[in-house]
């Protein structure tokens, strides 16, 4: 069982001796990074990143455009910067820019928070490019990167932006930011995030708003200064076709622009859209293309356009995103409770007589075989909708339902344990129909948002016992008050996981390919906040080493974040223990120190009756 980790891993994470590990350094497994943690006495939900693995990634874009731009004599320069947008966690683009030290690896920011990020943190004479609507704040925000001396451009949305910057370069004067504009395309994605391309796109100038930008720049005497046309078709583009098409719309466009009299234009951003295999299952791959077709298709017909127009081979930006952060990030989620573990031997309470069904599941419970597992398990659950239904008219008592719920808990376990290594279609509908419930440590408003919202899933499985063969179905619960934070056993990408008995052991799930957007996007549904980070790196002896730790916020933070007058809800809760009858004097001051305790740890939970955690 390896969870598809062939599929979505990329070699970035294996498996080893039951273990998920790290393919890095000493290839640590991930449940030693997490006991060491635990043992620090972090616990709750924790994400690792891996600067390692970012690199990989960046590495792999340059690795193959340098491939085709050498192959096919290609007369442009390859360039990428990170869209912002996608993680702008300081732990993340720290260690970015780190890592691309050296690379013709920049930024691009939609927002003014963002070009201060982008601003700060971009490696020196690396490229920096704005897009989204701009105010003439955030113009002038270009204005002074570019007298910082760096290597920036803006991208207009619209005519009233190219206005605000022929403004603001009158009242600023030189040096001037670079100019680029996004263009409308008529081409657009495919799937769920392809709203940013297409015609009716909320970005971008059309052909006509193109030439009008064009007489504006000319008239203006900046035409010098538009370097850059750039498009965006949308995210997580799964097909090739649409990044072709938009590839030959927007290759014709600048063609036309630079014929047209925009000599400076030298540029082709092509946006983000390379897409990240999510899919744990073989029949469900979502990508039909490779890094190196993406690649090759983006220098071939970039180059036969310049050259059948007679222009210059443009360089090539793109802004990957999504394929750049996804698989930095794990999230690594403590299960706290298995539903079902709560039927065991110990809670049936048979009386002297029981009903004659409850004696028929008895029975059943203690002949069960291999052989007559799928007819005992049929007959189980019959017998158990006529007791429920005996006891809805008041036949039975609650001591006989308890029973029921135990005994035909305690058949499926026996039935499911006895059948686990035949493929019988029959015990795929039975593991559908009787699924094992895991509460999980974690939020997924806080840290599957997309999953929330788009119903994408991402890669799950547990840290370990990988060579024991996992025998429930499962369907994932978190700890937020909202029966929308579950992910649902889907017969068609099952999920299944280990019987364990929590008392005895730890069982930690890891969600992979969790590092592009869900950070920012996830929301503190029910007081619940990003949880507890670490930077992995890897030491000269290929040790793994825990970095930068940022916990999760505490109580009080949280509740400031929110506007709250903490040191008020100090007070008040100071005053009704000081005040309340029900405590002694003497204990008064205990209360208030187990109090202040809660009020210093974050929202996930520590312990759980009954479980380890
Ligand atoms: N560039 C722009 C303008 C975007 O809007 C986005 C996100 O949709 C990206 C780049 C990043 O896209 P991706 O993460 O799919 O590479």
């Amino acid at each position: 069982m390896d969870y598809g980790i062939k599929i979505w891993g990329n070699y970035d994470y294996l498996i080893e001796d039951g273990k998920v590990v790290i393919n890095e350094g000493n290839r640590p497994a991930l449940i030693d990074i997490v006991k060491d943690v635990r043992e620090q006495g972090f616990k709750g939900p924790v994400l690792f990143r891996f600067p390692h693995i970012m690199k990989k990634h960046v590495n792999a874009l340059f690795n193959k455009f340098n491939k085709y731009i050498k192959d096919y004599e290609y007369g442009g320069t390859f360039y990428s910067v990170f869209p912002l947008k996608v993680n702008q966690y300081p732990n993340f683009v720290t260690y970015l820019m780190k890592q691309t030290k050296g690379k013709r690896y920049g930024l691009e920011a939609g927002s003014k928070p963002e070009l201060i990020i982008a601003m700060s943190y971009v490696n020196e004479g690396t490229p920096i490019v704005v897009n989204g609507f701009k105010d003439k704040e955030m113009i002038s925000l270009g204005f002074i990167s570019a007298k910082m001396g760096q290597n920036i451009t803006l991208t207009i949305e619209g005519l009233n932006e190219l206005e605000t910057i022929l403004e603001v370069a009158k009242e600023m004067g030189e040096p001037y930011p670079n100019i680029g504009l996004r263009i409308k395309l008529h081409s657009s994605g495919i799937g769920i995030w392809a709203k940013s391309g297409g015609i009716n796109s909320k970005f971008g100038l059309t052909s006509v708003e193109l030439v009008e930008a064009l007489k504006l720049l000319k008239d203006s005497k900046m035409i010098d200064y538009l370097t850059m046309i750039h498009f965006h078709i949308g995210s997580q583009i799964s097909e090739i076709s649409p990044v072709k098409k938009a590839l030959r719309e927007a290759g014709n466009i600048y063609a036309e622009l630079y014929k047209m009299g925009a000599k400076s234009l030298k540029r082709i951003d092509i946006g983000g859209g390379l897409a990240v295999e999510y899919s744990q299952h073989k029949l469900q791959h979502s990508i039909n293309y490779t890094l190196d077709e993406y690649a090759s298709d983006v220098v071939f017909l970039l180059k036969m356009i310049a050259n059948n127009k007679n222009v210059p081979e443009p360089d090539i930006f793109i802004e990957a995103g999504r394929f750049v952060a996804a698989s930095h990030a794990v999230l690594i989620v403590p299960v706290l409770e298995l539903f079902s573990q709560e039927y065991n031997e110990q809670k049936l309470c048979l009386k002297e007589v029981n009903p004659p069904l409850i004696e028929e599941l008895y029975e059943l419970y203690n002949t069960i075989n291999e052989k007559n597992a799928i007819e005992y398990l049929h007959d189980s659950l019959d017998h158990m909708e006529s007791l429920l239904t005996l006891f809805d008219l008041g036949y039975i008592d609650l001591i006989d339902r308890s029973n029921t719920e135990v005994l035909v808990h305690l058949i499926i376990r026996k039935a499911i344990n006895f059948l686990k290594n035949k493929n019988l279609s029959e015990l795929r509908d039975i593991q559908d129909m009787i699924q094992e419930r895991y509460l999980l440590n974690f939020s997924i408003f806080q840290s599957l948002p997309d999953y929330w919202g788009l119903g994408q899933t991402f890669p799950v499985m547990p840290l370990d016992k990988l060579d024991i063969t996992p025998t429930r179905s499962a369907s994932l619960w978190d700890i937020t008050c909202d029966s929308d934070g579950e992910i649902a056993f889907d017969s068609t990408k099952p999920l299944f996981l280990h019987d364990v008995d929590l008392k005895k052991e730890d069982y930690f799930l890891g969600f992979f390919l969790v590092g592009a957007y869900q950070e920012t996007l996830g929301m503190e549904h029910n007081l619940f906040t990003h949880p507890t980070e670490f930077v992995v790196t890897f030491d000269e002896e290929g040790n793994y080493v825990l970095n930068d730790v940022i916990e999760a916020q505490n109580i009080l933070d949280i509740l400031d974040d929110l506007d709250y007058d903490v040191k008020d809800i100090e007070r008040r809760l100071k005053q009704r223990i000081e005040d309340s009858e029900l405590i002694p004097d003497d204990e008064k001051k205990e209360v208030i120190g187990s109090l202040y305790l809660v009020l210093s740890e974050n929202s996930y939970l520590k312990t759980v009756a009954g479980s380890r955690n």
